[in-house]
């Protein structure tokens, strides 16, 4: 069965076509060194089929505009009213603020800016929401190269419209683990349902979709190919993966972090089951992985966040473009 699941796995490499779910489930088991076959494995369908221009890799940034104060539970987070982590709160941010953080950015090279509001979503269109519309605008006026993208929580149709009719890049919204264990391991306030309602929506609406998860909430070997497969059925784009970063005062607070082993198969799992889309590291990438963090980016990821988190922080934008320029050794093309 591990053979025929390993040569299985091999053909992606010549075709391009993703890893069955059954075979995933095997080799979710491997162990030891066997571990770095499959690692090395991912990073060459990562360069054949996912290979950016140059060996470049995707990176983004993100702006926390309305931080806190939200009423869902989910468990992981530090905004979250029914947590008691200490975190800043404020409503949304002054449009001056955010194209300043944009700008400051977008000197620094970045050209994926994401303006993220805690919450559970626009249920309407509000003010709140015709101001981020006239953000988003500004900064495309101002930066016409700069690919604007948002993550506002659960839309209706007609919020998804206007993002659509205003060019928004990419809209994130995470199924964050497995579907059948969400409301166990992230949150009972809010079904998953209206999260992937929102995702279908924006498919309709030909908006972009960047959908991932978080791995270290609880969740089993099993859950992570469950929940890479899942994400198959949602037509998506960019897969931004998380490793918890345990906060104070959250139920996970103490929670360890998986073996770094299954951290590895969850990323070339990924890979191989999403040949061609951009897999993302997103936090946890330098807090939690530390020494680790280059095996994962060789693990099949393409992408990465820099420049901080919505509640912890990250590395400098000059100091994650060095170290991706080491990486580039290993895409199989010369380093710029
Ligand atoms: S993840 Fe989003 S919806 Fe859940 S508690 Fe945090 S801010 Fe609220």
């Amino acid at each position: 069965m591990i053979n025929n699941a390993i040569e299985k796995a091999y053909s992606v490499l010549e075709t391009g076509e993703p890893l069955q779910y059954e075979e995933a489930r095997v080799l979710a088991e491997l162990e030891g060194e066997d571990v770095l076959d499959l690692l090395s494995l991912a990073n060459k369908v990562k360069n054949r089929h996912a290979g950016l221009p140059e060996g470049d890799l995707h990176s983004c940034s993100i702006i926390n505009a309305k931080s806190g104060v939200c009423a869902e539970n989910c468990r992981f987070c530090a905004q979250s009213l029914h947590n008691s982590a200490d975190v800043e709160q404020y409503q949304l941010l002054d449009p001056e603020r955010i194209l300043q953080s944009a700008g400051e950015l977008y000197s620094e090279g970045i050209r994926h800016f994401g303006i993220v509001t805690s919450g559970y979503g626009y249920r309407k269109v509000n003010p709140e929401f015709l101001k981020i519309i006239g953000v988003i605008d500004r900064l495309r006026a101002k930066y016409p190269d700069l690919n604007v993208c948002a993550s506002l929580g659960v839309l209706g149709e007609e919020q998804v419209s206007m993002l659509a009719e205003h060019s928004v890049a990419h809209y994130n919204i995470n199924i964050q683990v497995a579907p059948e264990r969400y409301r166990e391991l992230i949150a009972d306030s809010h079904p998953l349902q209206d999260r992937i309602d929102t995702i279908r929506l924006l498919g309709k609406y030909g908006i972009p979709i960047c959908c991932g998860g978080i791995l270290g909430v609880g969740e089993t070997m099993h859950d992570r190919v469950d929940f890479i497969y899942a994400l198959q059925n949602l037509d998506i784009t960019v897969i931004p993966l998380n490793v918890l970063v345990p906060i104070e005062g959250t139920p996970l607070a103490g929670a360890a972090t998986p073996a770094i082993t299954d951290i590895v198969k969850t990323f070339a799992l990924c890979r191989l089951a999403h040949p061609g889309k951009i897999i993302k590291f997103a936090a946890g990438r330098e807090t939690v992985m530390k020494d680790f963090q280059g095996l994962l980016m060789l693990a099949g990821a393409n992408g990465f966040l820099t420049g901080g988190y919505l509640t912890t922080r990250g590395r400098r934008v000059e100091d994650d473009r060095d170290f991706m320029r080491q990486l580039a050794g290993f895409t199989g093309v010369p380093s710029t």
